[in-house]
């Protein structure tokens, strides 16, 4: 047990010695210990403000409690070696439990103690642990995780389900889940405050179809995740909000069955690496070529077999481009200049029809999707490093929007 009081240390051999007292109330905090190696051995540990390597102070050497007026928050404890008085000022019922704790430890009544109320001496003194890694199932620590961990493993232990004891760890930066069978992510794990980096490659997340992705429109991980790893899932999409992650570096969603990406994926201004090789898909959206990628892999993809499938562009009115609808005009500006919307602010499906807007091949958003086409354009000149499948051209099939007729 502690107790975080005020409390003044009077040296007895001062006192005979004529050295008076400072008489100054140091905030402190004072606990009640069981020795580790003994059976029936108590110590009180006294940390203050100046003290912070601690001062120990046996139980068994303690001489006499003074407790007159327990009732204000007051009493002393004299100790016979070091012949020292600590003068306790506390709110007053804390400090008598406190009291009644410490007679118990004296008297050597032990059943009246409640162990689970001391505090054992290795928590007091140890460090924080801030990295823990489990790779056997025998090594889940028994009291739950520490709160103070900044980086937690939890790999090849086919592990069903997100623990939702996780979600408890304010202080984490990276957790590291790969390897397990984990279908879902728990909407709650977007409040986590510091998560920068999220490993959940060779799980099962998309076994099912649906997949919940709510947890990627929470406020913090929107700021804070800057890797995400989803590789060798079974994911056959990508979620459109995904671009939500506007602090998102590094992207691996490898190893999938991914038929097309999302068209947000052009509006991640922060995206710098990106691996979607061995997938399926046919095309790439040209919100992409806005990116400023320093790495993509697209290997083992379908991205040059559109030779011989004909571009499709469906015969409207060149005109129709240029008149556009109240709602699209309104949107495209919400697009380009970028201004935040959520479902607390506008209507859902408003936020939908935001979500869906294209990209044109000149940057501009587009919300019609009546004209499009299938080009080709070589992905060199738009990421530094480009690991792909060399076909004859070096292209790679991109789905086009177009914004007006000039930019067809
Ligand atoms: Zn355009």
């Amino acid at each position: 047990m502690k107790l975080h009081c005020q409390i003044e240390v009077i040296n007895r051999l001062h006192s005979t010695l004529n050295i008076r007292s400072s008489g100054k109330y140091l905030k402190s905090t004072l606990a009640l210990i069981k020795e580790p190696k003994s059976e029936a051995e108590y110590s009180l540990l006294l940390f203050s403000t100046v003290n912070k390597t601690g001062t120990k102070y046996r139980v068994k050497s303690v001489k006499q409690m003074f407790i007159k007026f327990i009732n204000e928050g007051k009493a002393t404890i004299r100790f016979e070696e070091p012949p020292h008085d600590l003068c306790i000022k506390c709110e007053h019922i804390q400090l008598k439990c406190f009291v009644k704790l410490l007679r118990s430890c004296i008297t050597g009544d032990t059943k009246s103690i409640n162990l689970a109320k001391l505090s054992s001496v290795a928590v007091t003194h140890k460090e924080s642990p801030t990295k823990l890694v489990i790779r056997d199932r025998s090594a889940f620590p028994n009291k739950g995780f520490p709160r103070t961990l900044e980086s937690l493993t939890i790999s090849g232990l086919n592990l069903c389900n997100f623990r939702r004891d996780i979600l408890l760890l304010k202080q984490l930066v990276v957790l590291d889940l790969s390897n397990n069978v984990i279908e879902h992510i728990p909407p709650e794990f977007g409040n986590m405050p510091n998560l920068a980096e999220l490993n959940l490659a060779n799980n099962k997340l998309g076994v099912k179809g649906v997949i919940d992705w709510r947890w990627l429109l929470r406020l913090q991980v929107k700021n804070k995740l800057k890797l995400l790893d989803l590789g060798g899932n079974e994911l056959k999409y990508l979620p459109k909000s995904i671009w939500k992650l506007q602090s998102l570096v590094t992207l691996k969603v490898d190893n999938n069955l991914l038929e097309h990406l999302p068209n947000t994926i052009g509006r991640m201004n922060n995206l710098r690496y990106l691996t979607i090789a061995l997938n399926k898909l046919t095309s790439l959206p040209c919100s992409m070529l806005q990116l400023h990628l320093d790495y993509i892999d697209l290997s083992n993809n379908k991205l040059n077999d559109r030779d011989t499938e004909q571009s499709k562009m469906l015969k409207s009115n060149p005109w129709e481009m240029y008149v556009n609808s109240l709602v699209d005009i309104a949107a495209r500006v919400v697009v380009k200049q970028k201004i935040t919307y959520a479902p607390n602010t506008i209507p859902w499906t408003l936020v939908e029809y935001l979500d869906d807007a294209n990209s044109c091949v000149c940057g501009e958003p587009v919300m019609n999707k009546e004209h499009y086409s299938f080009k080709e354009y070589q992905l060199k000149y738009y990421a530094h490093v480009v690991v792909s499948d060399e076909n004859r051209k070096g292209t790679v099939s991109f789905l086009c929007y177009y914004c007006s007729p000039k930019c067809m």
